[in-house]
């Protein structure tokens, strides 16, 4: 009678068409291997791979990773039982469809091996048909479970860039405020773990509903997105955050960062501001763009928390624009970046 092939493009139900599919086939008795070799063979598989007993399957499976395996139950030493659980455990995560083959139609032996880890079970003599029927179904199986590992991966990839999207702001590509939200947090616990200053900066654009009124909202929308830039230039190290915390308004999170070195960092961030001498047509303070920030910084403890960091930068920012603008103070050194004590 002709055999059914287990490899064509109807059999494959659109997987992975034509690819080489091999199979192991563990039986002891020659004359039964050489029975299903030729089988197997015409049914279209011809990456066949012969084990006489156990051990040495074991050794092929974990060195040549076949597509199935046929394991007879009866082998000397080992039996089927055994290598399909050792195959089992040899590819965590992973699944390779296992046939077990016995003479002994056993309600006990199907038990023992699906139990074991087998997937089926073919009774010998095995019947051609009742062959190729079974390996087309371990394929169909196979074929499916590969789709699914595939779309498992994009569906990873694809959730990955949902909450990166989630968290960044449109028009800078900065974190956004829950972006910022959720990594203060994290930062005070890091910081409080590891006993280090943790810096807030809340920067705010000076005179900015000014040059929106002067320029158009278009051309504010490009003001904002070139200070986003700025302040991602000046977040340089590993951890350093630059987030959009709302409207003109910016906070920077600087990990590992002392009171003195904030303000170093202040002090650098409005010389860069001033290199880039951005226009504003109507500020109050000179021709250019210009940026206040109130600074706090804290080794973090039991009572630390973000609203307590941001309420303490916030307050300060607000002193800062009382006092003239276009500075940065320090919360906790109640001065300035241009060297004033807080009145
Ligand atoms: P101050 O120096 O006191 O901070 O003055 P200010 O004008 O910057 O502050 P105010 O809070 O009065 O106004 C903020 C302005 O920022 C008003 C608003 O039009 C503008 N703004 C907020 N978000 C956006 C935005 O996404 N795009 C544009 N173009 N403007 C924005
Ligand atoms: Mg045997
Ligand atoms: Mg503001
Ligand atoms: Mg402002």
């Amino acid at each position: 009678m002709p055999h059914p092939a287990v490899l064509t493009p109807a059999a494959d139900h659109g997987g992975a068409g034509g690819a080489p599919f091999s199979v192991l086939v563990v039986e002891d008795q020659p004359s039964v291997r050489q029975a299903l070799v030729a089988e197997l063979h015409a049914a279209g598989v011809h990456d066949i791979i012969e084990a006489e007993s156990g051990l040495p399957a074991l050794e092929i499976f974990r060195r040549r990773r076949p597509d199935m395996v046929l394991l007879d139950i009866r082998l000397p030493g080992h039996d089927g039982y055994w290598v399909a659980q050792q195959m089992r455990e040899a590819e965590p995560g992973d699944w390779t469809p296992i046939i077990f083959l016995s003479g002994l139609d056993s309600e006990l032996d199907v038990w023992r091996g699906i139990e074991s880890g087998g997937d089926d079970y073919l009774v010998k003599p095995v019947k051609p048909i009742v062959l190729v029927a079974k390996l087309r179904a371990m394929r169909r199986l196979l074929d499916m479970r590969r789709r699914l590992v595939v779309l498992s991966d994009e569906l990873h990839r694809t959730n990955r860039l949902l909450n990166d999207m989630v968290e960044a702001d449109a028009l800078t590509q900065l974190v956004n405020r829950r972006g910022f939200d959720r990594l203060l947090h994290s930062e005070i616990l890091a910081a409080r773990r590891d006993a280090t200053p943790l810096t807030l900066m809340l920067c705010d654009i000076d005179h900015f509903k000014r040059y929106n009124d002067a320029l158009g909202h278009v051309q504010g929308d490009a003001c904002l997105r070139q200070i986003g830039q700025l302040l991602r230039e000046v977040c340089i190290r590993p951890h350093d955050v630059a987030s959009r915390y709302g409207g003109e308004e910016f906070a920077l999170i600087l990990p590992n960062t002392p009171r003195s070195g904030a303000m170093t960092f202040a002090r650098a961030l409005g010389r860069v501001l001033q290199g880039r001498a951005i226009p504003h047509p109507d500020s109050p303070l000179g021709g250019t763009i210009t940026v206040s920030g109130g600074i706090t910084t804290c080794v973090p403890d039991e009572g630390t928390s973000a609203e307590s960091m941001v309420m303490r930068a916030d307050e300060t920012l607000y002193a800062v624009k009382a006092q003239g603008r276009n500075r940065f103070f320090s919360f906790e050194m109640q001065m300035d970046t241009v060297e004033q004590r807080l009145a």
